[in-house]
């Protein structure tokens, strides 16, 4: 497996530290507001990456933390009048549902910022012990960049060219204006926790470098975050990290392009955004996912409406084929053509292993999927000229491989065919007296009535029966294998 590591800008082959162990951490959100399918296209990108190295056999374990204590949740609080515990503990439950509703598995370790004070008060102490950090008279902690050689490690940047606008702003106590804080002072009315430098909280930086050494250990496999983090976050996670307990920090970083509007960032502060909660009002989470795997992770990505309208689209025809094949499996009738049912068979081979080659060719799910959408263009074909002399076990499994690779990238397909209604007895009754109890039953009396008042050309009857089918919901509709039963999607 081959995964591309952006501190190193190339793809290397995957080893990890330990045999047949995954330790992965993914930033989370800062909970001051609901998230947006940016942040989301970060989180489901990953969840996708976690998922394949799992389905890969690794024994994965997945970290990542809530950022509930910050400026922003803090301003947010004062606007509202709300304590930012209180903010951050609405939008961290809204956070947690909405990533379920988007098919998102939960992290194994879940820490809480305002819960991990104690490690990142002992990790601030070791890093002013051994000189990479220093306490100012104002009570915030700095850390020295210029004590760290590392430095600009996972980003590639320069310090000297970091120096160029660099400025200490007002209120702080920097030596250097390339220092980042590791612990602020409390300001009156903020949150605050008891510190050797008095009271304060931790800053942003600290958090991750903290919880990562506390749930996972250093150095981690694989560490992960939006672009938009590599510079300054993940650089400075890195450097205090890698001072404090000298083990390395990250072996791969990973990270996922920005989603875009009209070809800018969606950002909250952009005001072009969407929050995941109501795209998942109007759309599937399975077509939200499958937009954003049709583009390599670390590509930008437009999103768009009409985008989203199309995998929709794509889903319900892939959802349609896999129907049909399960189908013609069941109904399939006379000696199926052995060459027509190999030629599917080798197919279904091919995808699954270009599928893999894919996946393993640094998650290029994009590919990974273009490999199904051809398997679904050559059943379709299958079951075109077969009709219902269909081989049914290629055409099983022909549906449980697309099904099965689809839910390896976490897209469950929608189900496109509800159960026919029970009240179809009653018109099974009425037009061919049939009395049993078995719906399905029912319905292949029915079709059969139909289909013997289409060959006597008594189309009154066959229309009267489609009229009653209709009324309660339920239409025809006629394949190349034959004619069946369906709810109206309404
Ligand atoms: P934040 O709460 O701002 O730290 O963001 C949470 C995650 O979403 C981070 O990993 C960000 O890099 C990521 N993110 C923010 N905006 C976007 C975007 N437009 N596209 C992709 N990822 C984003
Ligand atoms: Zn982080």
């Amino acid at each position: 497996m081959k995964i591309y590591n952006s501190a190193t800008h190339r793809k290397e082959e995957f080893r990890p530290i330990e045999e047949g162990k995954v330790r992965m951490y993914v930033c989370g959100p800062t909970v001051y507001d609901n998230i947006h399918i940016g942040n989301a296209r970060t989180f489901i990108s990953f969840d996708v990456i976690r998922r394949w190295l799992i389905a890969s056999g690794y024994e994965v374990t997945f970290a990542q933390n809530l950022t509930d204590v910050d400026d922003k949740i803090i301003n947010r609080a004062n606007e509202q009048g709300r304590t930012a515990a209180e903010v951050a503990g609405e939008f961290s439950e809204k956070f947690i549902s909405v990533m379920r509703a988007a098919n998102v598995m939960d992290p194994d370790v879940r820490p809480r910022a305002t819960k991990e004070i104690g490690p990142m008060i002992g990790m601030i102490k070791t890093l002013i012990e051994q000189g990479h950090a220093y306490a100012a008279e104002n009570g915030d902690v700095y850390f020295s960049v210029r004590s760290d050689p590392a430095y600009g490690e996972v980003s590639g940047r320069k310090v000297d060219e970091l120096m160029v606008g660099a400025r200490i702003a007002a209120g702080e106590e920097k030596r250097d204006p390339l220092d980042f804080a590791l612990w602020k002072a409390a300001k009156p009315g903020e949150p605050s926790w008891k510190s050797p430098w008095g009271e304060g909280r931790p800053g942003w930086h600290t958090e991750c470098a903290a919880m990562v050494h506390r749930y996972l250990g250093c150095p981690i496999d694989i560490h992960g975050g939006g672009s938009d983090l590599a510079f300054p976050h993940h650089e400075n996670e890195c450097a205090q990290a890698e001072c404090a307990w000298h083990e390395g920090f990250a072996n791969t970083w990973m990270h996922t392009g920005m989603l875009l509007v009209d070809g800018e960032k969606m950002s909250k502060s952009l005001g072009n955004f969407f929050t995941l909660e109501e795209v998942l009002e109007k759309h599937s989470a399975a077509a939200l996912r499958l937009l954003m795997l049709q583009t390599l992770y670390r590509s930008p990505l437009d999103f768009s409406w009409e985008r989203l309208e199309g995998a929709e689209n794509s889903l319900a025809r892939i959802a349609g084929t896999v129907k049909n094949l399960m189908w013609a499996a069941s109904h399939a009738e006379g000696e199926p053509d052995a060459a027509l049912a190999a030629k599917l068979d080798r197919a279904v081979i091919a995808a699954r292993d270009e599928f893999e080659r894919q996946m393993d060719d640094d998650f290029n799910t994009a590919g990974a999927l273009a490999a199904y959408f051809q398997l679904v263009t050559e059943a379709n074909t299958y079951l075109d000229q077969a009709g219902s002399a269909v081989d049914a076990d290629v055409c099983a499994g022909c549906a449980v491989g697309i099904a099965g690779a689809l839910t390896i990238l976490g897209i469950e397909l929608p189900k496109v065919e509800e159960e026919l209604p029970v009240g179809l007895l009653g018109v099974a009754a009425g037009l061919v007296g049939y009395t049993g109890d078995d719906v399905n039953e029912a319905a292949e009396k029915i079709l059969a009535a139909r289909a013997e008042a289409r060959a006597a050309r008594d189309w009154a009857r066959a229309d009267a029966i489609r009229d009653q089918l209709r009324d309660m919901g339920v239409v025809i509709e006629d394949t190349s294998a034959g004619s069946r039963l369906v709810v109206k999607a309404s």
